[in-house]
């Protein structure tokens, strides 16, 4: 999840409200036969599991760069009987495994991308594994195994109980970035599938009811011309001028922005040395709101703001193309609707959540817990040890934005998430890193996966859920007049791709 402070402080907010046992007044239930296989499958592959977590937690390869990554899954999923689809999309870290044939078409999504600068050790203290490189502060490591994992239980579900349909697990990249759903949905790879299902570490155990924020991420390229910035800077036009107008210019605007949406940045190109007038200037910032529309009209008035600090950089000069001018450049890199949670599947979800109840925590994970927390400055809670009640009337929790959600407009889709993290530990930080590779998340991770294989499984030997969750879609949809995400002719990319700044 792409996550802004205020959304952090929000998800810590939102889990002091005093927390209901969720096993209180809920009928007593047993899992059905195709659940109880899914769930020896998943006991079965449970070291293997956790071995691969761990591999990815230690590579931590940044978005559309996690080569052994994907390379471990698709292993993973061969072994298992899965036929492989290597690249689509033109993500060469994408793919997307399948295993039987027909309807219902059940898919999971994997993510395994890390976030730059993040590495960090598995210890209850701030040090790096491996200074400056990156870490699994999302913890996508976990994420990604145990989607897996859920897909292999199934098809084991499957097998046993003789139950018809298709398995598919997609393996999408760079969700940090919102990059991988996007162009995956944009190629219509989702357009089949009858219900998708998903989850995230967390710090919390609950099901998603509601939306994330829509978000659109650009990249601003200023030009201007170089010279020598003291013997002759009246010759110069300079790149950085333009850039740091359109900061001003946002940070004015700001004030006048609907109070839910949100603009960041980052600086990735500057100039090379002071001496130059910089010739180039370089942005990358994302624009978000509570629905698509929202961040619309709020991304139009940025792109103003970027003509005109274009301008103001090049004054008089500003289209004389004889003089070297060159007007900046904006380029979409992904667009993210707001998440269309489905409440009937979540309904389903939180059901087998129930069923699986939250992690049982051992005591030597709940005191790495209180560890982290107290070296965190938290208070030490631990982890939680509740599964919070199923509220489709939940206030929203303003400021995570994610590409699952271009998914959910698609097809029947919602998201549970497993405390991976001690309580209240922000996704991001040099804690969740360390949580991420920790007994308690690996624990967090099979709970997980439990919950998607129970869903799934359930929704299998009962078509009419399938139907009555296309219905509640195709309601939603019914306000969905949304433009595409990201333009027709765009290429995954990210602004590290051009430049070597970022260690893996
Ligand atoms: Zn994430």
């Amino acid at each position: 999840m792409i996550l802004s402070s205020l959304a952090r402080t929000a998800l810590a907010l939102a889990v002091l409200v005093p927390l209901a046992k969720a096993q209180e007044g809920a009928p007593a239930r047993t899992p059905s036969a195709a659940q109880r296989s899914a769930l020896a499958s998943l006991e079965a592959t449970r070291v293997k599991q956790q071995a691969l977590a761990t591999r990815l937690w230690e590579w931590a390869e940044l978005g559309l760069r996690e080569e052994r990554s994907s390379l471990a899954l698709i292993a993973f999923l061969e072994a298992e009987g899965f036929t492989i689809e290597r690249g689509p999309s033109g993500m060469p870290t994408a793919f997307l495994a399948s295993w039987g044939s027909g309807a219902p078409v059940l898919a999971f999504l994997s993510e395994y991308d890390a976030l730059p600068e993040l590495s960090q050790l598995a210890e209850p203290r701030l040090e790096p594994r491996v200074a400056g490189a990156g870490g699994h502060g999302c913890g996508h490591n976990l994420f990604g195994v145990a989607s897996a994992a859920a897909g292999v239980a199934l098809k084991a579900a499957m097998e046993a109980q003789r139950l018809g349909g298709t398995v598919r697990i997609y393996g999408t990249p760079a969700e940090e970035q919102g990059i991988g759903k996007t162009f995956l949905v944009r190629d219509g790879r989702f357009d089949d599938v009858d219900a998708c299902l998903s989850w995230h570490p967390a710090h919390r155990n609950a099901v998603l009811v509601q939306a994330s924020k829509a978000l659109r991420s650009f990249e601003i390229t200023f030009h201007g011309r170089a010279a020598h910035a003291s013997a002759a800077p009246w010759e110069g036009v300079s790149a950085l001028d333009g850039l740091e107008a359109f900061c001003a210019g946002v940070n004015l605007l700001r004030e006048h922005f609907p109070e839910t949406a949100r603009v960041h940045y980052v600086i990735t190109e500057g100039g090379a040395a002071p001496n130059i007038v910089p010739a180039r200037a370089r942005l990358w910032g994302f624009v978000r709101a509570d629905d698509w529309k929202q961040q619309d009209k709020v991304f139009r008035h940025v792109v103003a703001i970027a003509e005109g600090a274009d301008r103001m950089a090049w004054g008089e000069e500003y289209g004389d193309t004889q003089r070297g001018f060159r007007a900046c450049e904006i380029d979409v890199l992904s667009g993210l609707y707001e998440y269309n949670v489905n409440r009937a599947l979540a309904a389903r979800m939180h059901r087998a959540f129930e069923l699986v109840g939250a992690p049982a925590y051992s005591e030597s994970e709940q005191e790495f817990g209180r560890n982290l927390q107290r070296a965190f400055g938290l208070s030490p809670k631990g982890y939680p040890t509740d599964v919070l009640p199923f509220d489709p009337q939940a206030p929203p929790i303003p400021g995570g934005s994610t590409d699952v959600a271009n998914v959910s407009w698609v097809t029947p889709t919602a998201d549970v998430s497993v405390a991976t993290w001690p309580f209240g530990v922000p996704a991001h930080s040099w804690a969740s890193t360390a949580a991420s590779g920790a007994p308690g998340g690996y624990r967090a991770m099979h709970t997980a996966a439990q919950v998607l294989a129970l869903t799934a499984a359930d929704l299998l030997e009962d078509p009419d859920a399938l139907r009555e969750m296309r219905e509640e879609l195709q309601r939603a949809r019914e306000r969905f007049d949304y433009g595409p995400p990201v333009p027709k002719e765009a290429t995954p990319r990210l602004p590290w791709h051009e430049r070597g700044g970022v260690k893996k």
